[in-house]
Order: C-alpha cells, then structure tokens, then sequence
C-alpha cells in the first residue's frame, strides 16, 4: 500500500507546512523530508535480511538521508532548510508507528545505532488491531479530504515542486520568508 502511504506522508507534511505558513522552498524541505525515508523500498528489489522500514527509519539513517536532502536543496535553492527537513522525517516516522502498525507490533529500533532499543506498544494497548484501524482510517481520511480540499482551492499541493507562482492568497500575505 505504498501509494496511500505517500499520500499521507506528503498531505500530513503539507498541512504542517500550511500551518507554519511556510515559502516553498520550505514546502519542499519538508514535503522531501516526509518521504525520504521511504527509500529503501528498493529493498523490495533485493530481497534480504534488511527490510523496507528497517535502517532508513532509524535515527542513524534519518541523519544521513536528512543531511543529503538539506544539502541537494542547499544546492539547488541556496537556502538552508535542516529544520523543515528534520520536521519532514519526524512526521514520516510518527505516522509510521501507526501507519504500518510497527509500534503495536513488532516495534522499530529507533535509536540506532545509538541503542537497540525497540520500542513497541506491544502489550500496553488493549484492542491493538482495533486501535491501529481506527487511528490509520482517521488519518487517511484526514489526507484524502485535505487533498480534495487544496485542489478544489486550486493549491495542488505538488505544485511547490515547479511552479513558480504563489500559493493561494490568504497564505501568500502572510507567508514566512
Ligand atoms: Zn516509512
């Protein structure tokens, strides 16, 4: 269900970015930072002990796939964007936990390589598959209708990637520069 992960990783950050009033190139920060993780679904290609979720989506792999976003957008815009990224990754892994059900699962080693800690809800949660259904339909449906919603407001939200022209106008007069 890769597709309808991106969805809500990319809406979830674009909303955070819409409350932080944030430019574009921000916009970009943190929509890059939302999905960068999710990279090693080139894993799927390789079949192996490492699997999608695994190392990317640990504190070790959010600073090196943070750090190589920060400076391709340094490159690119001229602007320093390290907190907009770092925002990005933090969502992506707060929607995984629930999202992919990790953390009523099985759980994710956060911390490494710093400690191999898994954190997990694992016992702790009555009812975890009804929860995890719950929380997972809330946030989808929360997505979808934030990107019904910026459409029929003309605001693709994919449109920060190349469009040059601002965003609607009620954002654009008090957008932070
Ligand atoms: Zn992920």
């Amino acid at each position: 269900m890769a597709i309808v992960d991106w969805i809500t990783h990319y809406m979830v950050a674009f909303f955070l970015g819409r409350k932080f009033r944030l430019d574009k190139i921000r916009m970009i920060a943190i929509t890059l930072g939302a999905l960068v993780l999710d990279v090693d679904i080139i894993l799927y290609l390789f079949p192996g002990p490492l699997s999608h979720g695994t190392l990317t989506h640990t504190l070790g792999g959010a600073l090196v796939l943070g750090a190589i976003c920060t400076v391709a957008i340094f490159l690119w815009k001229k602007k320093w964007t390290a907190q907009w990224v770092a925002l990005g990754i933090v969502s992506h892994i707060s929607l995984d936990m629930i999202n992919t059900m990790s953390i009523f699962d099985e759980g994710k080693q956060l911390l490494y390589p710093l400690s191999d800690k898994v954190f997990t809800l694992k016992g702790y949660v009555p009812d975890q598959d009804l929860v995890w259904a719950i929380m997972s339909a809330a946030i989808f449906s929360f997505s979808i209708i934030m990107l019904a919603k910026c459409i029929i407001e003309g605001d693709y939200p994919w449109r920060v990637w190349y469009d040059e022209r601002p965003l609607i106008k009620y954002w654009r007069s008090k957008v932070k520069k």
